[in-house]
């Protein structure tokens, strides 16, 4: 199947290292869905980007929603072959996992855990049928238990919510072990945008590789593994 009949969602891409999967995916000949929590800034994006890039009204956490969201785009494509979950937000700068309070650790996962999780759930009968389907996790360095032990302990609730997202990106390619649906979970590294702040080492082009090289896996590749520069790394 040549790239320009498969169709790719990625969440939370009207700006930052979502936006650049994008760019990037549309390059490589693949129809975009930008998913956008805001649908004038999806639109936008969409418009930057021009070619077979499209926008989708998409908030993670809105059940509903997504199932709406996906159902346009079966509508009006009639598949989905690759899905990034790249959503993400990181509200507990400054706390301890002693005291964080509760209701940010649950938002936080709410996004970044459960957000991905509802997609891949919501996408993979279709992946089924298709025979095909890439799913990446967008992760962080900051998620891997080495990380956890060398850390004094901060940002609790956004490093046990990529820690999580890595267990459910070896759950996941477990279970469709053997149905050419590949999931693995990609590390940007530390990144210039909203969240990582300008003085991040690492452009938006550098962040998205790994997870456009994820994306775009043979059938023979890799799943159920993290990897940074398009190397594996422990979780
Ligand atoms: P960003 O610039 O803050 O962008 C985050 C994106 O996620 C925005 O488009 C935002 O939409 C969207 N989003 C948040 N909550 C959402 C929801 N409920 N539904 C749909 N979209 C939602 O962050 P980024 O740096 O590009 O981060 C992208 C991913 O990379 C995240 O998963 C992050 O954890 C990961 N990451 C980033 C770095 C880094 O250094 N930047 C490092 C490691 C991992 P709005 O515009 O509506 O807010």
């Amino acid at each position: 199947m040549q790239n320009s009949s498969r169709v790719a969602l990625v969440t939370g891409a009207n700006r930052g290292i979502g936006l650049e999967i994008a760019r990037q995916l549309a390059r490589h000949g693949l129809t975009v869905v930008i998913g956008a929590r805001d649908a004038k800034s999806g639109e936008a994006a969409a418009a930057e980007l021009g070619g077979t890039v499209v926008a989708e009204p998409l908030d993670v956490t809105d059940a509903a929603g997504v199932e709406r969201a996906l159902r346009a785009i079966g509508d009006r494509f009639g598949r989905l072959d690759v899905l990034v979950n790249n959503a993400g937000i990181l509200i507990d700068e400054g706390k301890a996992a002693s005291t964080v309070s509760l209701d940010v650790v649950a938002k936080t996962l709410e996004t970044n855990l459960l957000g991905a999780w509802r997609l891949s759930q919501a996408v993979i009968p279709d992946m089924r049928r298709g025979g095909y389907g890439r799913i990446v996790n967008v992760s962080s360095a900051m998620g891997t238990l080495g990380d956890l032990e060398r850390s004094s302990g901060g940002w609790p609730a956004y490093r046990l919510s990529k820690t999580a997202l890595d267990a459910l990106t070896i759950l996941l390619a477990s279970e469709l072990r053997g149905e050419n649906i590949l999931v693995n979970a990609a590390i940007p590294g530390w990144v210039r945008t909203r969240m990582g702040g300008s003085g991040a080492p690492r452009s938006v082009e550098e962040g998205a590789d790994t997870a456009v090289w994820l994306a775009m896996l043979p059938d023979d590749g890799p799943s159920g593994r993290l990897f940074q520069d398009r190397k594996p790394l422990d979780w």
